[in-house]
């Protein structure tokens, strides 16, 4: 399974991706941890990344492409792996095509704009996993700390409401697009194109997670 999650920033991708990767058992490749980890070991990457992110705009696609490019030729991705933020842009996807890599499920997950604000406001992450958490949804077992170590959750710097703003109108102008792309992919009848499906993301982490499942059944 090589999986694509779509979808705006705080639709839920992060957690469902997680999710999705131990049940079958694949990789999660998300890119925004790939450069936020870039930006705190502060690498040439993080160093060029970070003004972009802080500010809510796209890293420039060559520096993505060559980065996804590299994690999806290592050994773990043999037998499949899971996109979370890659593509999200027309020459990121393209890039993917022109690499013949083969993609075989697209998923939508969509949540509409007010909701992704509200939710973003209130995200809380463990800078060492990765793990999401949501004061109003998806709360910590204590509050401000990590369920599984006890270490201290942050707020994302990108996570405040105008940057938020920023970062959904980037969303519609230069990722929804991709939608298009892949549904037109889907529709026609060549081999090896990948499905495509849209799932509501709104509900329970539960009912998006079943949604999800059926929708790679
Ligand atoms: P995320 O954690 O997926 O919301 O990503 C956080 C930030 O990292 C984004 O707002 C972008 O600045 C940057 N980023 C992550 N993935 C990509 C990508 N595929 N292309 C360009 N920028 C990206």
């Amino acid at each position: 399974m090589r999986i694509i999650l779509l979808g705006p920033p705080g639709a839920g991708k992060g957690t469902q991706a997680a999710f999705l990767c131990q049940h079958f058992n694949i990789p999660q490749i998300s890119t925004g941890d790939m450069l936020r980890q870039a930006v705190s070991l502060g690498t040439d990457l993080g160093q060029q990344a970070q003004s972009y992110m802080q500010q809510g705009q796209l890293v420039p696609d060559a520096l993505m492409i060559d980065l996804i490019k590299e994690r999806i030729a290592q050994k773990d991705c043999i037998n499949g792996f899971l996109l979370d933020g890659f593509p999200r842009t027309l020459p990121q996807a393209e890039a993917l095509q022109q690499a013949n890599v083969a993609i075989t499920e697209v998923i939508e997950i969509d949540v509409p704009d007010a909701e992704i604000i509200q939710r973003a406001v209130s995200r809380l992450i463990h800078p060492g996993s990765g793990r999401v958490y949501n004061v109003l949804t998806n709360p910590p077992k204590h509050p401000g700390v990590d369920d599984i170590t006890g270490e201290p959750l942050i707020q994302r710097a990108d996570d405040n409401e105008q940057t938020v703003r920023k970062r959904l109108e980037v969303y519609h102008q230069q990722t929804l697009p991709l939608t298009t792309y892949y549904a037109k992919l889907a529709a026609t009848s060549a081999p090896n194109v990948p499905k495509f499906s849209r799932i509501n993301g709104v509900g329970t982490l539960e009912a998006v997670n079943q949604r999800l499942l059926n929708a790679l059944k």
